[in-house]
């Protein structure tokens, strides 16, 4: 096998300030009561900033200057938001090194992807959106459609600054005015993203920035002055911010975890199923809340299927985010490597088989080698419970109906693969999977013009494409 030379893409392309403020009105402010947190490479350890923790009184200002900015810019001419959200694309285009660098230093996913996949796809989904703001009246949602309001949005760190552009393209295109709450451990892309709304001279207070932990979320959730609420993140909180917003006339989607199901049968081309299934659960160390975890593969081909993928595993590349021959980065935070060890434990515990390849650890930082469980049975925890980190669930089926029951027998149901070279399955088996989407002899496929989201405890409301017009509208 090729042994290949450190490539490690220049840190020093993005500078990183000691200290963030708060965005709010357009300025970059302390919070009020002072509080302060630190955010850390998790390749290394090592603190890259200091970043102010928004409490109650800071979120009532945001609330209050996108408020106030809400009229001026709702009443512009569909076209001229367009130019500042076109502007935006164009400037994270422009930037697209520097903010690559700094998310992968941030949240620890490999430069390959946070340049090739996240990147590309935040300036897509604002080149996009801005096409449909003067579009709006032939959208489907009447002549005359109007925003909403102040949207109130909370995003997680597994994607930090793509699930920003999620929130915030579709919001302004709209006319809504924003205050987003980034997650705490990977607050540095969304202030960089703040000096990038600067840059492209969009009004004070249109988008506000506060960083701060699970509080300051829950404080944005509560606001009184909050039209509405987009949250992306774990089916718990989920759960506690539906009881919030309950009876309050706010508007709200939620985008939550998954189990998804990757399907290969007998007949599909194995080796690219193979890519496949490993794009599908070690794409950004399986911090992906559409990942293929659950792997179904059709009995006959098991042995196959399970030799050729080991065979891959073991070229996988872990270590430096930074190196662009780096397939597995950092596993994002202490607090979820010490899930993922967990859940690992009781699937061993539990009777499954597990298996690595060869794989050395760095001494520093949060690590864990791509991991796999053969011998699993649908009871186990490891087939039920959303690990969310580079583990993949192997379990078998033999007909085609089996293969469906066992997919979807889960509480969530966000994604699905399939595998087959006939058409006719495709067809007949995406139609009976229970997910907001299903990718055939593919996964991990994204475009802003494809709505995404989940059936039951994934979740409701789709974000992207049309329909992802329609949370923001009144
Ligand atoms: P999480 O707690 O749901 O965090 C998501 C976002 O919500 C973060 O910005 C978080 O802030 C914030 N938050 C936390 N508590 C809140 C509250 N009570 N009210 C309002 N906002 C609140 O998720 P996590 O702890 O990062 O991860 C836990 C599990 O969630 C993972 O193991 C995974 O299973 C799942 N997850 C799913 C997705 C997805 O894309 N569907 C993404 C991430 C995680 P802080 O960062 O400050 O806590
Ligand atoms: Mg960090």
């Amino acid at each position: 096998m090729f042994e290949y030379a450190p490539a490690p893409e220049s840190r020093s392309v993005v500078s990183i300030d000691s200290s963030y403020g708060l965005f709010i009105d357009g300025e970059f402010d302390a919070a009020k009561e002072g509080g302060v947190f630190k955010t850390v490479n998790p390749a290394d350890e090592e603190v890259l900033a200091e970043v102010a923790s928004a409490g109650p009184e800071d979120v009532d200002r945001a609330v209050a200057a996108a408020r106030r900015a809400f009229p001026g810019w709702a009443a512009l001419p569909g076209a001229e938001r367009a130019k500042y959200l076109f502007r935006i694309a164009r400037i994270i285009q422009e930037r697209s090194r520097e903010l690559a660098v700094l998310e992968s230093l941030d949240n620890g996913k490999p430069i390959k992807e946070s340049r090739d996949v996240d990147l590309p796809l935040v300036a897509a989904h604002f080149f996009y959106y801005a096409g449909w703001a003067d579009k709006l009246p032939y959208a489907g949602f009447g002549p005359a459609p109007r925003p909403i309001g102040v949207a109130g949005q909370i995003v997680p760190w597994n994607f930090p600054l793509l699930m920003l552009a999620w929130k915030i393209a579709p919001a302004l295109a709209t006319g809504n005015t924003v205050v987003l709450k980034p997650a705490e451990t990977t607050p540095l892309s969304a202030l960089f993203f703040a000096d990038v709304c600067r840059q492209a001279g969009l009004p004070p207070g249109v988008v506000n920035i506060v960083t701060g932990a699970g509080d300051t979320g829950a404080y944005l959730v509560a606001h009184p002055d909050v039209d509405k609420v987009a949250f992306t993140g774990s089916t718990e909180v989920g759960r506690e911010i539906a009881r919030t917003v309950a009876g309050t006339g706010k508007r709200l989607t939620l985008e939550l975890g998954g189990k998804a199901a990757n399907i290969v049968f007998d007949d599909a081309p194995i080796d690219q199923a193979v890519e496949g299934i490993v794009n599908g659960i070690f794409f950004n160390q399986g911090h992906v809340c559409c990942a293929g975890s659950r792997l179904l593969v059709q009995e006959s081909v098991f042995d196959l299927v399970l030799e050729s993928l080991k065979r891959r595993m073991a070229t996988l590349r872990l270590g430096d985010p930074l190196d662009k021959n780096t397939d597995i980065g950092a596993i994002n935070s202490a607090a979820q490597l010490a899930r993922i060890k967990q859940l690992s434990e009781i699937g061993g515990q539990e009777g499954a088989e597990r298996w690595s390849p060869p794989c050395e650890l760095p001494d520093r930082g949060f690590w864990f080698a791509p991991t796999i469980f053969t011998g699993v049975t649908q009871a186990h925890r490891i087939a039920r419970e959303e690990i969310f980190g580079p583990v993949l669930s192997v379990l078998t089926f033999r007909t085609p109906a089996e293969a469906i029951e066992k997919a979807n027998n889960t509480p969530y149901g966000l994604s699905a693969g399939i595998w087959t070279e006939k058409g006719s399955r495709i067809l007949a088996v995406a139609d009976k999977l229970r997910a907001g989407v299903v990718w055939a002899n593919t996964f991990n496929k994204f475009d802003p013009a494809s709505p995404f989201g989940g059936y039951k405890e994934s979740g409701y409301g789709r974000e992207g494409g049309r329909h992802g017009l329609e949370a923001y509208l009144a």
